[in-house]
């Protein structure tokens, strides 16, 4: 059956995308969760740039056959990327929030010298807003951005962690503050730091329960100088910014989770259709397709909800604090579908779905779990959906 959000076009990009990564990912995908090959994650990302597929969000810059491309076919291309592994679909999404705000606030130069290379897949980047101290109330943040107007610089000191690509990354996105006196949403910048800028270092990496091969840990900066044209934007205008990337982030990470949540359905349904037990299929049980209803109704309403909100970005004319709502359903439903998914999954196949010996099914448990607290969790987006709904009382956070 065919979704009724999507057009013919989309539909189309689906198909292209889907062998795409059948030939790049797929076999490079046993190398990335069993040996966290950087090698083979970076030739992907390379092969994507390529492709042009990084492009996508950019119509200005896209170069393929697709009339419209924007949010909608980079969702296709994460939730077809995150079928296959959702370790590697991290580095699609951080490429594209990297690409963002050096695309839409970058001044010209600073844009040419460092958005060629990650949307061409040669160079790889990284978002810095999580601090040891701040993670939800990301607003809190105790990185300062102050400006030296004896050097024209602009001079960074602090502690992020949990950064995606810490270490790898070719080009740092940081967000800090750059006015003390005024509340955070008015007083917080963003700027650009390459990785050789001297005073920045990369004290640890982290070992994840899942996600294996997408490389996360921290950041610091210690009196660390980038020119004052490194600026995203305006002075103090850091919050928007990030608040717009959110939005199409949550999006993306909407394909992420439909892509974890189908491939653990597609292992899950072919299990309950050979498995016998007691005589008969598993399948045939009404406790196991009681289960499989539940995953295919859920897989779907998240879809919907994912694409429609990427389509009413697509679609132009919304401003951010309209398009916060739909983006943040996205994000909510299919992250905790690809969860209860996961979790469903292993059930049905027993002991076997704890097993690396048979299958993906353990794996896709232990990757989906990051999903519903990556790029705001649940509480928070939670938050962000009521928050429109009670406009008449505060909500306490
Ligand atoms: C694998 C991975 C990759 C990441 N990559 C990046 C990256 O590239 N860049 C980056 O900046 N960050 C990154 N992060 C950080 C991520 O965005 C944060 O982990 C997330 O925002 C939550 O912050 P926290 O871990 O500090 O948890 P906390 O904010 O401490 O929250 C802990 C728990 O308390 C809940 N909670 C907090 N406040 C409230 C409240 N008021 N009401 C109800 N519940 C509440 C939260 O929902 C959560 O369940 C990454 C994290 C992971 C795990």
């Amino acid at each position: 059956m065919n979704d009724f959000i999507l057009n013919t076009e989309d539909r189309e990009f689906r198909a292209e995308v889907r062998a795409f990564l059948q030939r790049e990912l797929a076999p490079r995908a046993a190398a990335i969760e069993n040996n966290e090959d950087w090698t083979a994650v970076k030739a992907v990302v390379r092969a994507l740039g390529d492709a042009g597929y990084l492009t996508l969000m950019f119509p200005d810059l896209y170069r393929g056959a697709l009339k419209s491309p924007g949010l909608t076919h980079a969702t296709i291309l994460s939730e077809e990327a995150a079928r296959i592994n959702y370790a590697f679909e991290t580095t699609i999404a951080t490429a594209l929030s990297c690409a963002y705000p050096l695309h839409r606030y970058a001044q010209p130069a600073v844009r040419d010298r460092y958005l060629a290379g990650i949307v061409e897949g040669a160079q790889v980047g990284a978002i810095c807003v999580t601090e040891p101290t701040v993670g939800s109330d990301s607003a809190g943040m105790q990185t300062t951005i102050e400006f030296d107007e004896a050097s024209d610089e602009w001079v960074i000191n602090g502690l992020k962690r949990f950064i995606s690509n810490a270490s790898v990354a070719d080009t740092y996105i940081v967000y800090g503050i750059s006015n003390s006196a005024a509340a955070p949403q008015k007083g917080m910048s963003a700027v650009v730091v390459p990785d050789a800028t001297p005073g920045i270092s990369f004290p640890r990496t982290y070992t994840f329960m899942g996600r294996r091969g997408c490389i996360v840990g921290e950041v610091a900066f210690e009196n660390c100088r980038v020119p004052a044209d490194h600026l995203l934007g305006r002075r103090d205008e850091g919050f928007r910014i990030m608040l717009g990337m959110f939005n199409f982030e949550r999006v993306i990470l909407g394909g992420s989770g439909l892509g974890v949540a189908r491939s653990a359905f597609e292992i899950a349904c072919r299990h309950c259709q050979q498995r016998l037990s007691f005589g008969q299929m598993l399948g045939s049980k009404q406790q196991i397709w009681g289960r499989i209803a539940d995953m295919s109704c859920r897989i779907d309403a998240a879809e919907l909800l994912t694409y429609r909100a990427a389509k009413l970005y697509d679609a132009g004319g919304l401003t951010p604090k309209e398009l916060m709502k739909p983006a943040s359903m996205a994000k909510l439903a299919s992250t905790e579908t690809a969860n209860f998914c996961a979790d469903a999954t292993v059930q049905i196949l027993g002991g076997e779905g704890l097993t690396k010996q048979y299958g993906r099914a353990e794996q896709i448990f232990r990757d989906a779990r990051a999903l519903p607290i990556v790029g705001g969790t649940s509480e928070m987006v939670r938050y962000l959906i009521a928050s429109v709904d009670l406009p008449d009382i505060k909500l306490n956070l």
